[in-house]
Order: C-alpha cells, then structure tokens, then sequence
C-alpha cells in the first residue's frame, strides 16, 4: 500500500483504524457525519477507494455517480425534507483540508445562507 493511502486520515477512517460516526455504508461508498458540524446536519460521502481529489476523478464516473445518486436518499432519511447543499471542495484554492474525495451534505431547519461570501 502506497504511504499516500497509508497516511490518508479518511482512508484509515474506511478501514475502521480511526472511529466515525456512520451513516451508510456499501461496498464502494461511506458516508459519516462531519466531526466539526457546520449546520445541524452535516456528514460526508466518501468513495471506500482512495481517490485524492475531483481534481484526479476523470476514471471514476461510477464511483462519482453513486455518492451523488445517494445524497438525496440519506438526506432524507436525516430529515433534510425541505432542501440540503452538497459541496466538494478541491484542492488550495477550493479549501480541500483532507485529499480523500468528499462530498459534505449540509442542511437543517433554517436556510444556510448564501453559498459564498461575494465580494
Ligand atoms: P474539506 O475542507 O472539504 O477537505 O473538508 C474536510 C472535512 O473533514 C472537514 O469538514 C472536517 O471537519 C472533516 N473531518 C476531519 N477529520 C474528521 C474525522 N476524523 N471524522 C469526521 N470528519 C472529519
Ligand atoms: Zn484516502
């Protein structure tokens, strides 16, 4: 195993070396909530395979269908009836803090507010 993968925080979270709190779980994706909520409901989709970035995801459609096909259905089952943001950040520029592909999934009662700061 490279020490990419080795050292990738969300990587040994697939591997159960590091705890989450689970949300769904199959054969090629996980999802679990974010340790530091920024809305009431908070959790991340991630592929059980490391892929670092959207950035380095052009050989992976399927993968990258099945984690946003299975956004809306766990949203719901979390209550997020009315509407939810799904965000990947990549890379500096986007605010990527871990380099394992990520899907957040955000909601809650109130709307969250506008999707950046505009300047
Ligand atoms: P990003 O900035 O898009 O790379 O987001 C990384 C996210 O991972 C942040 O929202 C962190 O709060 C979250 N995170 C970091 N460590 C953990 C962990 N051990 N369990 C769950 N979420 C985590
Ligand atoms: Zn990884």
């Amino acid at each position: 195993m490279s020490d990419q993968i080795n050292d990738c925080l969300f990587c040994k979270i697939v591997r159960g070396k590091i705890p989450c709190q689970k949300v769904y779980e199959d054969e090629l994706i996980l999802a679990f909530n974010d340790i530091s909520h920024a809305a009431p409901v908070h959790f991340l989709i991630i592929p059980k395979q490391h892929i670092a970035s959207l950035y380095e995801s052009a050989q992976h459609p399927t993968i990258l269908g099945l984690m946003l096909a299975k956004a809306g259905n766990l949203a719901q089952e979390q209550g997020l009836h009315e509407g939810f943001r799904s965000i990947i950040n990549t890379g500096r520029i986007g605010g990527q803090e871990v380099y394992h592909l990520h899907l957040h999934v955000l909601g809650g009662p109130q709307p969250l507010g506008p999707m950046i700061n505009r300047r």
